[in-house]
């Protein structure tokens, strides 16, 4: 066992064995540019490409032909918003989003702001979940696009993504899903869920970082996006530059293995967790932050009644790698705005702590961790 025990797989997660085995030969032998149309090295990666695209798409049930690959889910959220708001200038320019967002949405919105786009932010309640009446009252004639979250990346919560879907293509407005922390972790369905646009990160699912995808739908309707990156027309015109392509080659493979696993993983990460979870609570009176609603099985969001939330962090790092809510938004000094977004008091949400679970997560791992947790929030408390 290796200390500080991993345990913010939702912040991001190792290369799968396989993933890398399959990348390889992409940097050295098979090093051609998927856009080189005329011989055969450009050929056997544009080859490769279509594969991962393919296995990705299935993955969320698109077709390979509504998949563009981006950079990482930063980006495919800034293409979705911007790109949406920009193409359908002509019909409206109102947004409406929620408070949990990830600051890849929640940013991008308030950069549009700046530029004449009307932005309403949906409160949550303290299970975290948005209220979907006052989500259909939001909607105005000049609404272009719905952004909501599938799953959210500090405490796990599953938003109402059919629903939300439904009131959406009910109203004849777009809906966006930034869907990285539940691709591959749970089953999603751009079908059944009427999403329209939905990114998601290959980091966030046992693949490489830098290399994330932006699903586009084609019919019923067809989405059209103002381009954010132009040089070249690369992903038919909608996102030029030269293909990462073992980057997508690993995010393809790591979709697939996803694909296969994902049921019994999830399975097997809530037995983890509801220990985890019971153990703790139990022997510290921690409180699940947005414990009641339906949530993914690998995060475990935990409020602690300890004086010092900060030494708390400190004490708990020595021994595992947790964090205090998402490492995207830990440069900034602020407290969490998801947590906060729920109610909770600056005091409680500095006593808040993620711990997250993944595929290379132990029984020792998660015993080990049940005891040092237990062991320093006693220590804290006393
Ligand atoms: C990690 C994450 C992102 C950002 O993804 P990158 O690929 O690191 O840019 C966006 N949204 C959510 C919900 C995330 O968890």
């Amino acid at each position: 066992m290796q200390v500080p025990v991993y345990l913010d797989y939702c912040s991001t997660t190792p290369v799968d064995e396989t993933v890398v085995q399959t990348m390889l030969p992409f940097f050295t032998k098979q090093f051609g540019n998927a856009a080189s149309s005329t011989h055969a090295y450009g050929w056997q990666a544009a080859e490769a490409v279509t594969v991962a695209r393919e296995q990705l798409a299935a993955l969320i049930h698109a077709e390979k032909e509504e998949l563009l690959f981006t950079s990482g889910a930063t980006e495919s959220c800034n293409l979705a918003l911007r790109g949406v708001a920009e193409a359908y200038a002509s019909k409206g320019n109102h947004i409406i989003t929620c408070a949990t967002e990830h600051k890849a949405v929640l940013d991008t919105c308030a950069a549009l702001s700046k530029k004449g786009i009307e932005i309403t932010v949906l409160p949550v309640d303290k299970n975290g979940l948005p209220d979907l009446e006052l989500l259909q009252q939001s909607i105005r004639p000049t609404t272009l696009l719905i952004a909501m979250m599938y799953a959210n990346n500090e405490t796990g919560v599953i938003n109402p993504i059919e629903q939300t879907g439904a009131i959406a293509k009910q109203n004849g407005v777009l809906f966006f899903c930034d869907a990285t922390q539940a691709v591959g972790k749970i089953s999603v369905n751009v079908q059944t869920a009427n999403i329209d646009l939905l990114a998601f990160s290959a980091h966030k699912l046992y693949g490489p970082k830098g290399c994330g995808a932006l699903y586009v739908r084609r019919k019923n309707p067809r989405v059209v996006l103002k381009e954010q990156i132009s040089g070249g027309g690369h992903e038919r015109g909608l996102r030029s530059g030269t293909l990462n392509v073992p980057g997508i080659v690993g995010f393809g493979k790591a979709g697939a293995i996803a694909a296969e696993v994902m049921t019994t993983e999830a399975a097997r990460m809530q037995q983890l967790r509801d220990r985890f979870e019971t153990a703790i609570c139990a022997a510290t009176g921690a409180i699940v932050n947005g414990g009641g609603p339906q949530r993914l099985p690998q995060v475990s969001n935990l409020c602690f009644p300890v004086p010092n939330g900060a030494s708390l962090l400190t004490a708990l790092n020595r021994v595992m790698a947790v964090s205090a809510g998402s490492a995207c938004t830990s440069a900034q000094p602020a407290p969490s705005h998801v947590l906060k977004a729920m109610g909770l008091t600056d005091a409680q949400i500095k006593s808040s702590v993620r711990f997250s679970f993944g595929r290379m997560t132990t029984e020792e791992e998660l015993q080990f961790a049940i005891e040092q947790t237990i062991r320093i929030v006693q220590e804290q408390m006393a």
